[in-house]
């Protein structure tokens, strides 16, 4: 199976990958569902809603600088430096993730991110946004006791995440899209494929006659659709991949 996906990869003219939570676990980042997930000892509809935050913005912001204290202490794994590899060797044109937790882009691939991102806050009211990593306010916003408030116009700051039943921001969905409809060649790696609309870009992939390698260690919504399935951890099965990938090339499979 492997050979198979390492031939496919190898020959691709515009290969993308499609991420979730599973990648970041070898990170020590709690997936979703499953066992020890983040969500088990919170309840989804009282911190990750907008209704939750206008109704207890104070649990909501401690839920979330909990959540940056720990992906800042999250350091990229074997799964996202073979991604960063798969495209400096050009093979990679980009990743599109689920995940909020910037470590694809540190890692150094080009990242479409369909569900905000940890470090950024933006304004319940105005059109003020900040990325803290990059204004260096990261460690004292997080610290801070109090609600954040914007220095524009005074009301809440809210983190820039996509919470339940809040659409897609628009402009990365239509570039997913465009990526999913060019790609002949998709790896989907650590997502349950169970979040809509998100889960569509596989299936848009497919249904433009692209094909899909999936890596997890379980069953998941696009297993069915998979032209290749590879079981297992993504730092191990990567780290493989794209050994084999390179053999392949240096072979022409
Ligand atoms: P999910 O929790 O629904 O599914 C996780 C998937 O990862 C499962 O299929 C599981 O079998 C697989 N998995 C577990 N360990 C793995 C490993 N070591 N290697 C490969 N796969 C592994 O996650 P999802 O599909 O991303 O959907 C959840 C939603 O929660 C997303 O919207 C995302 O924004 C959010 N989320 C993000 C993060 C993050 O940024 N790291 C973490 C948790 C949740
Ligand atoms: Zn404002």
């Amino acid at each position: 199976m492997i050979e198979e996906a390492a031939r496919l990869i190898a020959r691709s003219r515009f290969l993308i990958a499609f991420t979730g939570a599973g990648i970041s676990a070898e990170s020590g980042i709690p997936t979703f569902r499953g066992k020890n997930g983040l969500w088990e000892n919170y309840r989804i509809e009282e911190v990750a809603t907008p209704q939750a935050f206008s109704r207890n913005p104070e649990l909501v912001w401690d839920f979330y600088r909990m959540r940056m204290r720990k992906m800042m202490e999250a350091k990229p794994n074997r799964a996202h430096f073979a991604l960063a590899e798969l495209e400096r060797m050009g093979l990679l044109k980009a990743v599109i993730t689920q995940n909020i937790d910037d470590l694809h882009r540190e890692a150094g691939n080009t990242v479409v991110e369909l569900h905000g991102n940890i470090y950024r806050v933006k304004c319940s009211s105005c059109s003020y946004r900040e990325n803290l990593k990059e204004s260096g306010r990261l460690e004292e916003f997080i610290e801070e006791k109090a609600l954040p408030r914007c220095p524009e116009c005074g009301a809440l700051l809210r983190p820039d995440v996509v919470w339940f039943g809040e659409p897609l921001p628009e402009s990365e969905w239509r570039r997913a899209v465009s990526l999913a409809k060019k790609a002949d060649v998709c790896l989907v790696i650590g997502t349950s494929a169970q979040v809509f609309p998100a889960a569509y870009i596989p299936m848009i992939v497919k249904d433009e006659g692209g094909r899909l390698v999936e890596v997890n260690p379980e069953n998941t919504g696009i297993t069915h659709l998979a032209d290749v399935v590879l079981r297992g951890s993504a730092g191990d099965v990567m780290e493989r991949l794209l050994e084999k990938v390179k053999s392949c090339l240096a072979e022409k499979c």
